[in-house]
């Protein structure tokens, strides 16, 4: 199990990739190796293993839950993993496993519930590449916080390690209560979504971490230099979900893919505007494949060279899922509103708002939640976003204004939320 942990801590620390020609090489002999250890193993992919890697379907989330049965390559049934689960989310006990395998739901968004079955073997060798990619390169014992709505047997398999402690903090009553364990656990890093890293710089807590990781969030620019400016560290980001390990942020705080581990395709949402939700295969997972599998998250692509020299491609930024983007008329058909567009129309008019939400209930109806909700913030609100239609060309929406309640724990935070579509 060691030598596990190491080849992959070494492959995520590695500096051996000169050229986007030796990642492909890579990726394709991975993607033949993977064929013949595991997707002969699988009844879906049986048929394919005999054919070039385009001609394995695109499946997205429904046709793999719909598929998990025969995807799967240990005889596994959906329902009992389903239901293992969410026993373990009720009872907040992480230890049940499926015949010896951890089971964890993802979190996204409720009514679409993803599953996550992962062997030992592949959660130790997880906990290798995501040390070589995040840990300091300082020698020193770290002590790790993560603090995360529900404890992922992902991230307790890093637990057992020598060199580092770690430690998984719940914030299921509130943020408040954990502060007195945070401070005297005194984390050397802290990982937590970018909300949570938010609220504990706004709270003064008193830990001084050399390394903040923000995970299972979209970071905005805002939260990003309070976050800064408060521990004075610079804040990376890991971009990991149920399916895999995306990407990691580089020296210079870029977000590169982690290519060496998972083949990323495109599929463009809009070409000229360099958005696309990623298309992911995972090169190492057995026991539950994940190969040519549609996300639902929008993603900026950045062309540029990063000065860290890393050849691995490059994500602007993670601007959210599919659903954060609000569909608006122009007189002749609807058109994309990205989330950052509406970010940026908010807060630029007025430097009163601590936080808002959108969301679109009706073809020409939104509803905004401000905080605070006064006749400064609304003015600001509605001249950007006057602007912003205008720039546009789409048919202004109607607008109503509400107070936003406190963040709500159990929910993952989304700024931008379309509730309506139009078929
Ligand atoms: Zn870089």
């Amino acid at each position: 199990m060691i030598t596990d942990f190491l080849s992959k801590f070494f492959l995520a620390r590695s500096t051996r990739w000169k050229s986007k020609e030796q990642i492909c090489e890579w990726q394709q002999s991975s993607f033949v190796r993977l064929k013949k250890m595991t997707l002969t193993k699988s009844e879906f992919y049986f048929d394919y293993c005999d054919k070039d890697f385009s001609e394995f379907p695109v499946i997205d989330k429904s046709i793999h839950v719909a598929n998990f049965n025969t995807i799967n390559t240990r005889n596994l049934d959906w329902k009992v993993a389903t239901d293992i689960a969410l026993r373990s989310e009720k009872s907040r006990d992480f230890e049940n496993y499926y015949r010896g395998f951890s089971v964890g739901l993802s979190t996204g968004t409720s009514g679409n519930k993803g599953i996550f079955v992962l062997s030992k073997r592949e959660r130790i060798q997880w906990a290798g590449y995501v040390l070589g990619k995040m840990l300091p390169l300082d020698f020193r014992v770290h002590r790790i916080a993560l603090i995360l709505r529900s404890n992922s047997p992902l991230y307790e398999s890093i637990g057992f390690s020598f060199f580092l402690r770690f430690q998984f903090f719940d914030p299921i009553n509130g943020i408040a209560t954990i502060i007195p364990d945070l401070e005297s656990f005194k984390p050397t890093i802290l990982i937590a979504p970018s909300s949570i890293l938010d609220l504990l710089s706004q709270l003064k807590i008193k830990i001084y971490p050399v390394k903040i990781i923000s995970v299972a969030e979209v970071l905005n620019e805002d939260q990003e230099s309070r976050i800064e400016n408060y521990f004075e560290v610079k804040v990376e980001q890991i971009y990991q979900c149920t399916e895999g390990f995306l990407a990691a942020s580089c020296r210079f705080g870029n977000l590169h893919i982690n290519e060496d581990l998972v083949i990323v395709e495109k599929q463009w949402i809009d070409k000229d505007r360099k958005r696309y939700s990623p298309i992911i295969t995972d090169l190492n997972r057995t026991v539950q494949p994940v190969v040519r599998y549609l996300l639902d998250d929008v993603l900026i692509h950045d062309s540029k060279k990063c000065p860290c020299g890393s050849p691995m491609s490059r994500i602007g930024s993670i601007e959210g899922r599919c659903d954060d983007i609000l569909r608006l008329y122009n007189g002749a058909a609807y058109k994309n509103i990205f989330p950052d567009f509406i970010r940026i129309a908010i807060i630029c008019h007025c430097s009163e708002i601590v936080d808002y939400r959108v969301e679109q209930v009706q073809s020409n109806h939104l509803i905004i939640y401000l905080s605070p909700l006064n006749r400064v913030t609304k003015n600001g609100v509605l001249v950007g976003l006057a602007e912003l239609w205008s720039e546009l060309s789409v048919i202004p929406p109607k607008v109503r204004f509400r107070p936003l309640e406190p963040i709500e724990w159990m929910a993952k935070k989304r700024r931008v939320l379309r509730r309506w579509s139009e078929d």
